[in-house]
């Protein structure tokens, strides 16, 4: 039998695609590789989904902004909540833009795209993983590791990236890609924890402290970011620090100097703080002075890191310690040797060359009839919503261009 379309991988994208060509009428078969689809959604947004945001902008973006720009212009973040609605999922926002779904659950935004492909007729082939995809005759012919081969008129590759392996992130878009003509951008985590040398952070796994952090990049400010800081024994991971690996990555890439400075007293003088804490409490020592402005073991980290005796009573500070403390707590400087793999990443930066696609409609220049979405491409975008949105967007975008086909 001969489908409309054959959409390969059951994620954000795919499936996105499948009930959007489905709804149309179109005949559709969904072939993903692991046992279920969208596994991967549930993951998301610590299992909330932080589907869009309502502030997206091309800036939110890297790798090809001209792709992603063009994305929501055309999906942008209010239309993909008002389709959400009409598939069931009512959207609410958080002061920042993050969209959720009123549920506040992620198994309900899959459950609404899992039955809405039910509904409507998409035939899903869960365990079909796509070893070739070739282009035959009038269509594209998908062929399995073993078993029965699928045949469509078009096809639509939305196999992700390589973040996150263990909800089913693989490689196999890429050379599905390749083996139709298409060229591959250097990928690398986005999105993930920032390794410093393990003696710096020591004894800080699991502590939480608010603040600034900014990348430098040989000694250049490249991005800041506010939020929760979280440590473990590798380095330091929580949203903010997480937003910065990307930029790090691509630095250390390139062989230059990363360093990340974070600020725990972000727009207070922490020198005229540290005195008049001084006079307070004078007979308070440096294992204990800073406890209460951060928890008590960053407190003596950093203490540690301005070169004090954790004896030494906060009275008999000179000026040049209280000058040195207040540098630490208000830009405590530590090198970043590398971000955690794919394996803890969230998203990949890299991937598809856009080049090799029509991004208003996201069809392949090299091969009529194919063409992609989602995190494979080489879009890749902040944490708040920004890469789901790019998957649905991207999916939404070729599915109008592939109806148009049929
Ligand atoms: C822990 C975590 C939390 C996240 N939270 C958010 C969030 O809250 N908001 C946000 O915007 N983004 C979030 N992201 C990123 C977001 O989930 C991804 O960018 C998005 O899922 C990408 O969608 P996709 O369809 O391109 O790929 P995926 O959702 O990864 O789907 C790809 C599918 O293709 C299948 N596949 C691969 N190869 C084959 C093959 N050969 N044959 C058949 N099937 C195949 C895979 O099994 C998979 O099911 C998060 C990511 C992680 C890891």
């Amino acid at each position: 039998m001969q489908y409309d379309a054959l959409i390969v991988g059951g994620g954000a994208s795919g499936l996105m695609a499948a009930c959007a060509l489905a709804r149309r009428g179109r005949h559709v078969v969904l072939l993903e590789r692991q046992n279920r689809v969208g596994r991967k959604l549930l993951s998301t947004g610590n299992g909330r989904c932080n589907l869009t945001n309502l502030n997206a902008s091309a800036g939110d973006y890297h790798g090809s902004r001209q792709a992603a720009r063009a994305a929501l212009k055309a999906w942008p973040p209010n239309r993909v909540m008002d389709l959400f609605g009409e598939l069931g999922i009512p959207c609410r926002a958080d002061e920042a833009g993050r969209v959720y779904p009123m549920s506040n659950h992620a198994a309900s935004v899959l459950d609404a795209l899992r039955l809405c492909c039910d509904e409507h007729g998409v035939d899903t082939r869960t365990d079909f993983a796509v070893a070739a995809l070739k282009k035959v005759g009038g269509g594209f012919e998908a062929v399995p590791a073993d078993g029965q081969a699928v045949r469509a008129r078009l096809a639509l590759v939305c196999t992700g990236g390589l973040a996150a392996p263990k909800l089913g992130a693989c490689g196999d878009g890429y050379r599905l890609l390749e083996g139709l003509g298409h060229a591959i951008s250097p990928r690398f985590p986005a999105i993930a924890a920032l390794k410093t040398p393990p003696e710096a952070v020591r004894g800080l796994k699991g502590i939480r402290a608010e603040g600034g952090i900014a990348l430098l990049v040989n000694g250049e400010i490249v991005r800041e970011e506010a939020g929760e800081l979280l440590f473990s024994e590798t380095g330091v991971s929580g949203i903010a620090a997480m937003q910065l690996a990307r930029q790090a990555n691509e630095a250390l890439r390139a062989g230059k100097h990363c360093t990340v400075r974070m600020d725990f007293m972000p727009g207070i003088d922490a020198r005229a703080a540290l005195k008049a804490r001084a006079d307070k409490l004078p007979l308070r020592r440096m294992e204990d002075f800073l406890s209460g402005i951060v928890p008590k073991r960053l407190g003596q980290t950093l203490a540690k890191a301005a070169g004090l005796d954790m004896a030494l009573p906060a009275g008999e500070l000179k000026p040049a310690q209280i000058d040195a403390l207040a540098a630490v707590l208000n830009g405590w400087t530590l090198p970043v040797t590398a971000t955690l793999g794919f394996d803890q990443a969230q998203v990949t930066a890299g991937g598809a060359a856009l080049q090799g696609f029509d991004i208003r409609t996201m069809q392949s220049l090299r091969c009529p009839g194919l063409f992609a979405a989602g995190e494979l491409l080489d879009v890749d975008g902040d944490c708040g919503g920004f890469n789901l949105q790019w998957a649905w967007s991207s999916a939404l975008i070729a599915t109008e261009a592939m109806d148009a086909l049929l």
